[in-house]
């Protein structure tokens, strides 16, 4: 769950770093540990910078400012949530690799469950976490396919479990962008024959005004040499976008395999208030990922929309924060609204409940300060199992509802009278797609013969 970002001219340019960079800050939701641009100039040379914290703290406090000046062919940017190595382990992106005259930077959003496999099946050796595995993979199988990284590509979708969407900038020079077969993670650009831009998410390029954009498709591979855009494809396989994508991790003026992220959250609130209905007198959501489902919560049940809740926004997404910092950050991360709480039965609503920890202390505080009942109602199912496909829930004992699996066990640890979750089938429902991922709700995982004990294993070993 990073964000990356990519750009490239037909013409040298000083404004590929500022426009990455911006669409960067767009992308700022789904990651926060660290940031990263890499440049390459007509020559092929590759410049790396990177750093800790947001992209403002990382890269716009000065040390981009010189790189801003270049005239270069394109930049790839990176922002950070840890999937594997952990987070004071984790590595900044882009990667560079190669040496001599074949070299590139790689900036990828997903895991790779099985990259310790990856790591001995081609004698990469150290500590690397999935990313430089997936690096390390590709430039070997680059060198291999006579320094052809979309061969590469193609060869690695062969034999790799997991999700990834990566930006590759190599020293030929090229932009290449790709979706891994399943299609977990988003990834759109726009292109006007002249240049390309490409984001995590199309908000991000709306916002940067790259209004005309495409979402790339499952396992497509796109290269733009300055020239012309090359489109190709890696295996086929069972389209499997992310379900989580729509219920949390996504903007809301995103949109993702066609499918408006708000309108697929308002619908999944109303089909939760319509299945999960309970006497109240207001819906509170929880800012800012609870807002949708909560407007489609009231629309279904005509119970008021009221905000409760004012969110600290200096603070970060609690979920993507490291677990060092998430109980420290529950605690300060919201205000309360007391005239709008005081004496009411409030249905708060949010999309998701993964450890629990924000909502407990949410739901304890709106109790002192004078909600007569607490109702949780969460536009998703309950979170049961580990996500391998970029989703930092690497272990089953972390999640509330596989810990606690009855409803009424959740409700007293949450200290809230009633929780209910939505259906799969209203998921379904609400984002008009089948063949969703849903593995952390079903347990079933998209990869043919692979359990969650096998992914465990793999992942771990
Ligand atoms: S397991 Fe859950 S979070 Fe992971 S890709 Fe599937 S739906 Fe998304």
């Amino acid at each position: 769950m990073c964000g990356i970002a990519g750009y490239a001219s037909s013409k040298p340019t000083s404004l590929a770093t500022s426009i990455v960079l911006s669409i960067l800050i767009e992308l700022q939701h789904r990651g926060q540990e660290s940031a990263g641009l890499a440049t390459v100039s007509l020559d092929g040379y590759i410049e790396v910078r990177s750093g800790r914290g947001t992209v403002i703290e990382a890269l716009l406090n000065g040390l981009t400012v010189d790189m801003s000046h270049r005239d270069v062919f394109g930049a790839i940017a990176h922002t950070r949530y840890s999937t594997s190595g952990g987070y004071m382990d984790s590595v900044p992106q882009p990667i560079v690799i190669g040496n001599g005259d074949y070299r590139f930077a790689l900036a990828v959003n997903g895991t790779i469950a099985n990259y310790k496999m990856l790591a001995k099946t081609f004698g990469i050796e150290g500590n690397y976490n999935d990313a430089q595995v997936l690096a390390n993979v590709l430039y070997r199988l680059a060198l291999e396919h006579n320094r052809d990284v979309i061969e590469a590509l193609k060869s690695f979708s062969e034999t790799a479990v997991g999700g990834y969407s990566v930006v590759i900038l190599t020293s030929e020079p090229r932009l290449v962008i790709a979706r891994d077969p399943y299609g977990f993670r988003p990834l759109a650009y726009s292109y006007n024959d002249e240049e390309i831009a490409v984001a995590s998410e199309t908000a991000a390029l709306d916002v940067v005004g790259y209004n005309n954009w495409a979402e790339v498709g499952a396992g497509e591979i796109i290269s733009f040499d300055g020239k012309s855009l090359e489109r190709t494809h890696s295996i086929t396989a069972t389209f499997s976008p992310c379900a989580f994508e729509y219920v949390y991790i996504s903007r809301l003026d995103s949109v993702f395999n066609n499918v408006n992220i708000y309108t697929a959250r308002v619908q999944m609130g109303y089909e939760l208030s319509k299945m999960m209905p309970v006497e109240a007198d207001i819906v509170v959501p929880v800012p800012d990922s609870g807002r949708g489902a909560a407007i489609g919560y009231s629309r279904g049940s005509g119970i008021p929309l009221e905000e409760g809740l004012v969110i600290n926004r200096y603070l970060g997404r609690g979920f993507i924060l490291p677990p060092g910092l998430r109980d420290v950050v529950a605690k300060l991360k919201y205000g309360f609204i007391k005239t709008a709480i005081q004496g009411k039965k409030v249905i708060l609503v949010d999309d998701s409940i993964v450890r629990g920890t924000t909502m407990a202390a949410i739901a304890s505080r709106l109790r002192k300060y004078g909600a007569k009942e607490v109702h949780i109602r969460i536009s998703s199912p309950p979170f049961r199992y580990p996500c391998f496909m970029g989703i930092d829930v690497a272990s089953r004992s972390e999640l509330l509802a596989w810990r606690k699996m009855d409803l009424v066990d959740i409700a007293s640890y949450l200290n809230a009278d009633t929780v209910a979750y939505n259906t799969v089938e209203n998921i379904v429902k609400s984002i008009g797609i089948n063949t969703l991922c849903l593995a952390c709700f079903t347990g079933t995982y998209p990869f043919k013969g692979l359990g969650v004990e096998d992914l465990e294993e793999m992942f771990s070993r």
